[in-house]
């Protein structure tokens, strides 16, 4: 089953809108003709609009970093799914492990936000990842099991096509720290495993799993070159177009 990669960069909370179209004045020349992969931007919901309108007609989608699960309502400081396809958004990150650590995330509302962006015909990049402890206690499986069925309670596969999911051991992220591709590759299994078990094994078989955490122009293809490694998402080397662009083309 040959699967396309997609490599999205999360800028996280990085980037004014002009900051944003400058980036993609440089980076767009530098990927335009990459069709291997799918190339995904998702900057801060401030520059969203400046990023669609920049990338309009290339080959770099774009992504949001969150949403929230409900159409419209008295949800201050959210963002619904509606409102960012009516931007031309297409992907949009559901569970970062900063937003499960600093803003309540939990696998509940992951699943909430799932199904919604689903229905928006959004691509969702759902994250996934053990902190430290977890896998020092030999948690990593289990915490992984848990996040993604929890995360895929009541979808169908029909429903779940579009899904991403991004294996992200939270020790690895922003601390330079790499999962080694065999450690990244056997978290990659378990979560395939976990998505036959939701979804069946045709599904599995077809889901993308990125890999993040820590991803460089000088680790991005031994980490590519796994088997059930079939992308990235990559949060500091993603700000700088050189660097991303280096990634891209590993
Ligand atoms: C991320 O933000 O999802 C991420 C993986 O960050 P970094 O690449 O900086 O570790």
């Amino acid at each position: 089953m040959s699967r396309k990669k997609i490599i999205a960069g999360n800028w996280k909370m990085y980037k004014t809108p002009q900051q944003a179209r400058e980036f993609v004045t440089a980076f767009l020349p530098l990927v335009a003709d990459h069709k291997r992969d799918e190339i995904v931007l998702c900057p801060p919901f401030i520059s969203l609009i400046a990023v669609v309108g920049a990338t309009k007609g290339s080959n770099v989608m774009v992504g949001a970093q969150n949403m929230h699960w409900e159409k419209e309502g008295a949800f201050t400081g959210e963002c619904s799914p509606e409102m960012l396809v009516a931007e031309g958004v297409t992907h949009v990150i559901i569970g970062h492990s900063e937003r499960r650590q600093y803003f309540n995330e939990t696998d509940d509302t992951v699943n909430r936000k799932l199904e919604v962006a689903l229905e928006h015909g959004l691509t969702p990049i759902v994250c996934v990842g053990e902190v430290l402890e977890e896998r020092e206690a030999n948690l990593t499986e289990d915490v992984l099991r848990r996040q993604c069925s929890r995360a895929f309670r009541g979808i169908s596969a029909k429903k779940a096509a579009k899904l991403v999911v991004a294996y992200e051991p939270v020790w690895a992220i922003g601390t330079g720290k790499t999962a080694t591709p065999e450690i990244a590759e056997e978290a990659h299994m378990v979560i395939r495993h976990e998505a036959e078990k939701s979804f069946g094994k045709e599904f599995a078989s077809a889901l993308r799993i990125q890999y993040g955490g820590s991803v460089k122009p000088d680790n991005a293809k031994s980490l590519m070159s796994q088997p059930d490694i079939d992308g990235a998402l990559v949060g500091g080397a993603s700000l700088d177009p050189q660097n991303f662009a280096k990634i891209v083309k590993y």
